[in-house]
């Protein structure tokens, strides 16, 4: 089948592409980015949710599509306990509108700073929204919980990765095989959700 990814983002895309690729329920998922269908409508997130946000992307997109599409979005971030929940659903702008990633990994750097061992507890969270034929609409979430390690480390991923260590591991999610990303991180597991539930549909 056939999923039109509700998202401009590239590193989404592509892990997404490669967890679909990984075929876990012998289920072909083709993903096809907005970009390919048209163009991503704009979309502001302002629901304070990752759930909210993740369904306002997904319907936007269904709206411009033909009936019998079907639309994923992926609204994630990152949620850490000792900054108040922060920088959570405003992951992608937390050091400002121009949502760099290379500024908001160094301001949590900075913000993180001096917070001992024991109170440096993360959550990655991700949320995939289907919304499909006949007003159909189901939300997935995987989360992964972990600890910030001082300073970032490692080249793959994106994002928050060089920080984020996930619990049962000892390295950050930039330094680790893709593979195992997607077997521990929370867009994996989201997405075991969907595809398992697409599959039993039939
Ligand atoms: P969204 O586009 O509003 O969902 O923002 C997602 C933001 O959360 C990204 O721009 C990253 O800053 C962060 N994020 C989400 N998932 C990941 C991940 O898998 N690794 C690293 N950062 C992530």
């Amino acid at each position: 089948m056939r999923l039109y990814l509700a998202s401009g983002n590239r590193n989404k895309a592509a892990e997404l592409q490669r967890l679909a690729d990984s075929r876990p329920w012998g289920l072909a998922v083709e993903v096809v980015s907005a970009a390919a269908a048209g163009g991503m409508p704009a979309v502001v997130e302002d629901t304070g949710t990752f759930v909210g946000n993740a369904r306002k992307k997904a319907l936007a997109l269904r709206a411009v599509l033909p009936g019998d599409a079907w639309v994923l979005a992926d609204d994630s971030g990152l949620c850490v306990p000792a900054l108040g929940g922060a920088p959570g659903v405003d992951s992608a702008y937390y050091a400002g509108p121009a949502g760099d990633p290379a500024a908001n990994l160094a301001k949590l750097v900075r913000a993180m700073r001096g917070v001992p061992e024991g109170r440096r507890e993360a959550e990655f969270v991700c949320v995939l929204f289907l919304a499909g034929p006949g007003g159909l609409e189901r939300p997935f979430e995987g989360s992964c919980p972990g600890r910030l390690a001082p300073e970032p480390g490692g080249a793959g991923g994106f994002g928050y990765d060089p920080l984020f260590i996930p619990d049962g591991q000892a390295l950050t999610m930039a330094e680790m095989a893709p593979e195992l990303k997607d077997r521990v991180g929370h867009r994996g597991l989201a997405w075991a959700k969907c595809v398992g539930w697409l599959a039993a549909r039939g």
